[in-house]
């Protein structure tokens, strides 16, 4: 027997001691969301594991390239057919649509990301 298994075979016996359900789940968590016990560092304040946290904010990011380019669009509809710019200017107007695309991104991905994380309902096909 070497030096490095000899604690491991001692506590490898069984103490007597009735394996009680608290002690077997006490440094884990239901995540509230999908239902599955978790690590308690791995979920957060509003009891969401990592997947769940993942998840929404894949949700979010996807809605949130979808109303960006709506936005854009709508920008770029309005600098062309109300703004009219010329031909000097038109570099302006193209970062402006970008800027309207990439801040109306970010802006709408942090409020998905809200809406997605104050929604109660589970994912479908979650055990919860
Ligand atoms: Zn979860």
């Amino acid at each position: 027997m070497s030096l490095t298994e000899w604690p491991a075979r001692r506590f490898d016996r069984d103490d007597g001691r009735p394996m009680g359900i608290r002690d077997s789940i006490a440094d884990e968590i239901q995540c509230s969301r999908c239902g599955e016990l978790r690590d308690r560092s791995d979920v957060d304040r509003l009891l969401w594991c990592v997947g769940c946290r993942a998840r929404a904010r894949l949700i979010a990011a996807r809605r949130a390239r979808i109303a960006a380019t709506v936005l854009a669009a709508i920008v770029a509809g309005y600098i062309w057919g109300i703004i009219r710019p010329t031909d000097v200017v038109i570099g302006g107007w193209i970062a402006t649509v970008i800027a309207a695309y990439w801040i109306g991104g970010r802006l709408a991905r942090e409020i998905f990301y809200g809406i997605e994380r104050s929604n109660r309902k589970r994912y479908p096909g979650s055990t919860g």
